[in-house]
């Protein structure tokens, strides 16, 4: 009897230790960042607003509404450009279009 509980215990241990392990691995991988490694490259990109080439990783954005490559730069005049109207409302803030 004393035995079988001693290797309930060892067994206990030995799967808490390789849980952590799996948790452990499991969360290294969660804490590489995709948007740091494999994230979208502007540098070099063509900005969709002013159609100039994108210059430096910083520079460059994804529009939020619409997802294209902007410069940061551009991208106030490209969302009053590509998505006022778009969004149905008016630079005076009443609603709907014209
Ligand atoms: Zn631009
Ligand atoms: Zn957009």
């Amino acid at each position: 009897m004393f035995y079988l509980f001693v290797s309930l215990v060892v067994f206990a241990i030995a799967d808490f230790y390789r849980r952590r392990q799996r948790d452990e691995a499991r969360r290294l991988e969660q804490e590489r960042d995709p948007r740091v490694e494999g994230g979208p490259q502007f540098a070099g990109a063509q900005c969709s607003h002013c159609e100039e080439s994108i210059l430096m990783q910083d520079d460059g954005m994804a529009c939020r509404t619409c997802s294209i490559t902007i410069h940061r730069a551009c991208s106030k005049a490209h969302r009053l450009a590509a998505h006022d109207k778009a969004a149905g409302y008016r630079r005076d803030g009443r609603a709907g279009l014209r």
